[in-house]
């Protein structure tokens, strides 16, 4: 319940006044994190509304696998309403050497999502928004003590201004005759869950850039009726791996189309990291898409140039294992990614009515498989101070030793995988590091260093 006394710092306002108002809380960005939060605040009885910049209803699938950490499972135990299965489970880790032998196996069970089947269950929750993905659950009714939902597509934050007692936002949309248009909003609390290149916290940070760790990584799926059977054997509910000198690959089993996960119409995905040195010919021609435009971070699906992929298909050749070259050759929908870092200094700003969250607050190097279980958490902790269940204190302690941590831990098994030629059984040791489950990581003592000050 919550308590009157505890004041979350909304200029001084009671936690509990947000909830019983009319007033809407904003949160900036409609992907995964965007939807953890209107989620969550909805059926603590929080009015919100999402402003996604995408100008379509729906996010464009991703096509990729996600591996559900304990938080993203917990977050759907507590909050999902659809009573579909969210994940894959994965029962054993098998690392290949070269030739595809098996050189070592663990029994270790994991789950595995897919980005569309987590962002259409959140729909589903958030704004009832109805699709496939719902086949063996259902759409989840309105509760009376529900929060009032606002998902607006096609509106592009462009800036904030603090008012005092409240946030003033203004964004961009565009009108039925495509004509932009300038509106603006006001709010006591935005949520800025708007991505690793969040516009929010450069608003914030200025001076904080991502930088490029100096790889990449080559994501694709395949479905698991065109694999070979010596591809199925280590990849059918397996998580598998392989690691060499600057390169590492991970392949496992997520659902299929429309969320299906029986057997016979999921998908392999494959997981690929490559160095390719900062301002290297090779990254150029890789990140210059097939309409000739440079990208700066990503190559979307359907985007790659020919020619950068035929020169990953024999990358692929002759530094993977044949099973995970398999994958490379047979993928209708790759995609490229470089890796970066990055890392807010805090997590509130003007005086607690902006609050960042998921990769807008730490964006994780993907070996931490944490991303997604990081915005879960931040999202279950903000409810909690919001309720009144926990000060503020430790709601900022609890997010952002957990950010401070993964993010350094993620920085250092990266380098260590793409940069040092090591052991198998490190590379191990710096995964299983990362399968410790969140309620057991002792937190070094540097993470929390100058909590006080925020
Ligand atoms: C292909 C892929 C595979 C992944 N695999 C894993 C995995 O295995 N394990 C894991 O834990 N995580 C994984 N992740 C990361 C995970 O999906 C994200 O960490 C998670 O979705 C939380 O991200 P987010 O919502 O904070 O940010 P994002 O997903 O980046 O979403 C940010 C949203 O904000 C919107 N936006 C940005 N700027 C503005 C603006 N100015 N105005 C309005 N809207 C704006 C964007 O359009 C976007 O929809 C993967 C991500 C991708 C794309």
């Amino acid at each position: 319940m919550p308590s009157a006394e505890v004041t979350n710092g909304v200029n001084g306002a009671k936690q509990s006044s947000l909830k019983d108002s009319e007033e809407y809380i904003v949160i900036v960005g409609g992907s995964l994190g965007g939807l953890f939060a209107g989620v969550a605040l909805k059926s603590h009885g929080y009015n919100t509304t999402i402003l996604e910049r995408t100008p379509t209803f729906l996010l464009e699938n991703q096509g990729a696998g996600i591996v559900a950490g304990g938080d993203t499972i917990d977050f759907f135990d507590k909050y999902d309403r659809t009573g579909k299965p969210v994940a894959v489970p994965s029962y054993k880790r098998l690392y290949l050497d070269k030739k595809g032998d098996v050189i070592h196996e663990e029994v270790n069970r994991q789950n595995m999502t897919s980005w569309d089947l987590a962002y259409y269950l959140l729909r589903a929750n958030y704004d009832r928004v109805d699709s496939a993905y719902l086949q063996g659950g259902q759409l989840p009714e309105q509760r009376p003590t529900d929060g009032k939902t606002n998902y607006r597509y096609g509106c592009t934050v462009t800036d904030i201004i603090d008012q005092g007692d409240k946030v003033l936002i203004k964004f961009t949309h565009q009108d039925d005759s495509g004509t932009t248009i300038s509106n603006s909003l006001t709010t006591r609390l935005l949520i800025a869950a708007d991505g690793p290149s969040s516009t929010i916290r450069s608003f914030l940070e200025p001076q904080i850039k991502r930088t490029y760790a100096g790889y990449v990584v080559i994501r694709g799926t395949v479905p698991e009726t065109e694999a070979s059977e010596a591809s199925l054997s280590v990849f059918r509910e397996r998580f598998c791996f392989f690691h060499a000198p600057g390169t590492q690959n991970l392949t496992y089993t997520i659902a299929g189309e429309n969320g299906t996960t029986a057997p016979g119409t999921r998908l392999l995905n494959f997981v690929w990291y490559a160095n390719f040195p900062a301002e290297s010919p090779e990254l150029e021609r890789l990140l210059t898409d097939k309409d000739g435009r440079r990208r700066h971070i990503t190559i979307p699906p359907g985007k790659i140039a020919w020619e950068a992929w035929e020169m990953l298909k024999s990358k692929a050749e002759e530094m993977l294992p044949p099973q995970m070259a398999e994958m490379a050759q047979k993928t209708q929908t790759p995609f490229v990614q470089c890796i970066t870092d990055i890392i807010a200094p805090k997590n509130l700003y003007m005086d607690d009515k902006v609050v960042l969250v998921g990769d807008a607050l730490a964006g994780f190097r993907p070996h931490t498989v944490a991303s997604t279980s990081q915005a879960a958490f931040d999202v279950m902790s903000l409810v909690k101070w919001l309720d009144g269940d926990i000060e503020r204190g430790e709601f900022v302690e609890r997010v952002m030793v957990y950010a401070r941590d993964v993010q350094a831990k993620g920085v250092r098994i990266g380098n260590r995988s793409q940069f040092e030629e090591l052991d198998i059984q490190e590379y191990i040791e710096d995964r299983n590091m990362m399968s410790i489950p969140h309620k057991d990581i002792v937190f070094p003592a540097w993470t929390r260093e100058g909590l006080d000050e925020i």
